[in-house]
């Protein structure tokens, strides 16, 4: 292997450490405990689990967590009306509506109802318009983009000047992570399923991100040697050598690529820990900037 791994699990690690720190502060020195809000409609096990795992790392830093739970048939009104009442509510910093929420509702409106000081997911129409701005600043940026650029950052690697190539164009990852990228004055391009010729585009990367859901899709050919490469693809494919059954793997061909890339993250272990981290940071600044200390 010639690439240097991007540990995305330790990074995350170290990001909680330094949160338990800060939180612990702002209790002692300010009588502040940051609170979030989870809200789930409906029993979808991998939202549950999703949602669980948000708790449970919030309570594991010091993040007063409260969930809430909906019916799969809850009405636009009933959810609309909890989120009203988490914005009203002074120990609640951060809301956290869980997605995909279930067909019938209306999710741009959900979003849009949460209050852009509490959207600690960052997918408030605001927030993504300032994102996409030139000089505005989102108050929060989306936890997994955020978090890409986090773990970039903190690996040492700089960022401007590089040409960006961003594979994929989802609201919740490939359209923020390049106004990100761009925002730090990378030059970026974002390919999608019409992109004709994708190696040679991505080729010319020396910051590949891959954010399609085709599991390893991204081979040793389709990168300029020496760069970094980010994977962000979470899919499961057979593996009856697997107690499960299956396994998880990114958008990249790891195993090929590492052989040519200068950094990679790995799947599981890069991206995936970092969407949390990033959450429990946005609460906790949503708490420093409600108690007026931001
Ligand atoms: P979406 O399905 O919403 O978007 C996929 C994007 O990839 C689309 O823009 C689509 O193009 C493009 N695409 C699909 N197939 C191809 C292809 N063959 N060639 C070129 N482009 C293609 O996915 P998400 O952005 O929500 O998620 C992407 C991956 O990241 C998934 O594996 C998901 O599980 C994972 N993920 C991981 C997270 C984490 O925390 N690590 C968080 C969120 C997602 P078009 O727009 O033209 O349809």
């Amino acid at each position: 292997m010639t690439a240097k791994l991007i540990d995305g699990k330790a990074i995350a690690k170290e990001i909680q450490e330094e949160l338990t720190r800060e939180v612990a502060e702002l209790k002692e020195k300010h009588g502040v405990v940051p609170g979030l809000a989870t809200v789930l409609v409906g029993d979808n096990p991998a939202s549950q689990t999703y949602v669980r795992m948000k708790q449970k790392r919030s309570a594991e830093v010091g993040i007063h967590s409260v969930g809430y739970t909906l019916p799969g048939d809850a009405t636009q009104e009933e959810v609309e009306a909890l989120v009203r009442k988490l914005n009203a509510d002074p120990t609640i910093h951060g809301i956290l509506v869980q997605l995909p929420l279930p067909k019938h509702l209306n999710e741009e409106a959900v979003l849009n109802a949460i209050s852009i000081e509490k959207d600690v997911d960052g997918f408030h129409p605001i927030n993504i318009g300032r994102l996409a701005m030139k000089g505005r600043q989102a108050l929060f940026a989306p936890c997994t983009p955020a978090g890409i650029i986090e773990l970039i950052d903190r690996t040492g690697i700089a960022i401007e000047g590089k040409e960006a190539v961003v594979l994929g164009r989802s609201n919740i990852v490939g359209l923020p992570v390049s106004m990100l990228l761009l925002k730090r004055n990378a030059t970026i391009t974002i390919c999608h399923s019409r992109t004709h010729d994708l190696p040679a585009v991505t080729r010319r990367a020396d910051i590949l991100v891959a954010a399609v859901g085709r599991p390893l899709m991204v081979k040793a050919d389709w990168v300029k040697p020496g760069a970094v490469v980010i994977d962000v693809g979470i899919n499961r494919v057979d593996d009856p050598s697997r107690k499960r059954g299956y396994r998880l793997v990114g958008d990249v061909d790891f195993e090929e690529v590492k052989e040519v890339a200068g950094w990679i993250t790995p799947v599981p272990g890069g991206v995936g820990p970092m969407t949390i981290a990033m959450l429990l940071k946005n609460t906790v600044t949503a708490a420093k900037r409600a108690a007026g200390l931001l």
